[in-house]
């Protein structure tokens, strides 16, 4: 990709201004705009084109990371139910509150839930939410010991516990391999015609055998923070994106690069992240911190 706006972009991407990581448009004797591929490609060129995107978004996140502010397996399991339905940032804003009061499964399992709906109330569908941590926690203790599971049959079995839920916790606190298919990487896979499955499970699998078992938990990471800021569901920024070139869905955004530069979001935007405490990689490269609560 030597000389290709994806390398100049990943070179310098490192979350410090928007221009820096910005491409212009597909460049001259890229093979197509938009459509369909002329032909189809084999499995061979997917898996290349699949495994070479990946890289590409490594460079430009290397500081990609969880977006849910956590200190242990039960913080991020909790913070993981509380996600449906609203942002991480509004999750991370209200799980402080949360965990200074109840920090422990036990703790949790035995509060009244009508003190538990109000610190959750900034979250939306507070009362389902907090039938569902409490019930959780009750779990946890009375299931496995007040401990989060390690395996994905224990966590699916948990109440309110899917397997994107499983995988998130898996990947990101017990450094086991899984693919997290939220709406992002959804998209975005279908986008990139990884896989024409619109079924997440079925996603998961067609996905999961295009890159050896060690990449998903980063792949899924790269994946959703692309979707986050740069390929978004309405109007991606195809003339900012680094991966322009390997994308078969450019076009289908904002090709101006001025213009799609103002669509960028996050770091990539110049604004705040989404955690109250991100990972020093992430400020070292420029990123904010979200602020807290209330705060303007
Ligand atoms: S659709 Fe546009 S923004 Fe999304 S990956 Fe393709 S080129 Fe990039």
């Amino acid at each position: 990709m030597a000389g290709t706006p994806a390398k100049k972009a990943t070179r310098t991407a490192g979350g410090k201004s928007a221009a820096e990581t910005a491409a212009p448009a597909r460049p001259a004797g890229a093979k197509r705009v938009t459509g369909h591929p002329p032909k189809p490609e084999s499995r061979t060129a997917l898996v290349r084109r699949a495994r070479r995107i990946n890289r590409e978004l490594a460079e430009v996140y290397p500081y990609a990371h969880p977006e849910l502010d956590f200190e242990n397996p039960f913080q991020l399991i909790v913070a993981t139910v509380l996600s449906a339905q609203t942002t991480d940032l509004r999750v991370n804003q209200t799980t402080p509150a949360l965990f200074a009061r109840y920090p422990t499964p036990e703790d949790l399992a035995a509060a009244d839930p009508e003190q538990v709906e109000e610190i959750l109330r900034p979250c939306g569908f507070f009362r389902a939410k907090t039938r569902s941590v409490i019930g959780l926690s009750k779990a946890l203790v009375e299931e496995h010991g007040g401990e989060v599971p390690g395996r994905l049959e224990d966590l699916v079995k948990l109440p309110g516990v899917g397997r994107k839920t499983a995988f998130v916790v898996l990947g990101n606190a017990f450094g086991r391999p899984g693919i997290t298919v939220d709406t992002h990487f959804q998209r975005l896979v279908r986008r990139w015609r990884w896989t024409e499955e619109t079924d997440p499970d079925k996603i998961e699998a067609a996905v999961g055998a295009l890159f050896p078992k060690s990449d998903w938990t980063m792949l899924s990471h790269h994946v959703i923070w692309h979707g986050r800021r740069i390929c978004h569901a309405r109007k991606p920024a195809c003339g900012a994106c680094p991966i322009a070139p390997l994308c078969p869905a450019f076009g289908e955004g904002e090709t101006d690069p001025e213009k799609a530069q103002k669509l960028l979001k996050y770091e990539k935007g110049g604004f705040p992240g989404q955690r109250l405490k991100p990972p020093q990689a992430y400020l070292d490269a420029g990123g904010i911190p979200a602020p807290p609560l209330g705060a303007a």
